[in-house]
């Protein structure tokens, strides 16, 4: 909308949030449509818009959230994904979806480009995430050579920032909530597997750079800093100051044990790569669950 476009926004909430919105309410450039794009009639408040980008922002993201809600991620990322693209496809729109660092799998290569094909358990509890992602890509690439749809794919990784779910059950919130409260900070394995977190506003930033850039292969969007789960644990402790401790719980089944995206294709198709610091973005993220837990 600052660059003055007029957006639509449809989400059925099953876990975002109203109050995200309400910085936007009675604003002239925005609509919003409560409902859930994989079932029929979804788009009936849409049906006479024409757009110029179709955004496939949705999905469940916490492990958690997509294990309670399996059958409902699974649909989000094979038929929402295809209701999308025939919007893209009747509007003649760019279309961006947004996969995951998830179809790697457990990754063999570390760290991954994007010519890794994955290591990916089919029927595992994380499967109904990791496999509907694969075919959000598989079929937004069949409507690009079949269609000829001007069609992106973002692989995210680990993203990070103001307004999580407190209670979404992702390593950041859990942390963050956990020190706040001086709760013990609960570490799954034994904490040596790693992750590499990227600020929400430079994710953002690829997205939009990615949608401009006619590419239609796809594209890892993420931050390289690399670290393990007991490190980052103790550096929440450091950064809230909490008296909270550490503890061991099980690590959940196919917890992937390494991941970094390679960067290298973001870097020469977008000139993109992130600019905050960890730092910098964990200091931002900490203030705002602040004011959502108690002191
Ligand atoms: N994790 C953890 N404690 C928690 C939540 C998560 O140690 O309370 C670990 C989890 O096992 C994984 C990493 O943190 O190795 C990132 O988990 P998250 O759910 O944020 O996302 P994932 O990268 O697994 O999709």
């Amino acid at each position: 909308m600052g660059a003055g476009h007029s957006v639509v926004a449809v989400d059925n909430f099953i876990t975002g949030s109203p109050d995200n919105l309400r910085q936007l309410d009675g604003h002239p450039q925005f609509r919003f449509i409560q409902a859930d794009v994989t079932q029929p009639g979804w788009d009936a408040g849409i049906a006479a818009e024409q757009f110029e980008y179709v955004w496939h922002l949705a999905s469940l993201a916490s492990p958690v959230d997509y294990l309670k809600y399996p059958l409902e991620t699974l649909e989000t990322g094979s038929t929402a994904t295809r209701n999308l693209l025939e919007v893209a496809r009747r509007c003649r729109a760019a279309f961006l979806v947004t996969s995951t660092s998830e179809v790697y799998g457990d990754p063999l290569e570390h760290p991954q480009t994007e010519q890794y094909w994955g290591n990916v358990n089919s029927i595992g509890p994380r499967s109904c995430y990791d496999e509907s992602k694969r075919f959000a890509e598989a079929i937004t690439m069949a409507y690009h050579r079949v269609h000829g749809v001007r069609t992106a794919i973002a692989r995210i990784f680990n993203t990070y920032g103001p307004r999580m779910a407190l209670n979404d059950g992702r390593v950041v919130p859990a942390f963050v909530d956990q020190a706040l409260r001086g709760e013990a900070l609960t570490v799954f394995g034994d904490g040596s597997q790693t992750r590499s977190f990227c600020y929400v506003s430079d994710l953002v930033e690829g997205l939009i750079r990615l949608m401009h850039s006619g590419f239609h292969e796809p594209v890892n969007l993420g931050n390289p800093a690399e670290m393990t789960m007991l490190q980052f644990a103790e550096s929440i402790q450091a950064k809230t100051g909490t008296q909270s401790r550490i503890v061991f719980r099980p690590l959940p089944q196919d917890d992937p044990k390494r991941r970094r995206p390679d960067i290298t294709r973001a870097k020469q198709v977008l000139d993109w790569e992130p600019q905050v610091p960890f730092d910098e973005g964990m200091a931002l993220t900490i203030e705002y669950f602040s004011s959502l837990v108690p002191a």
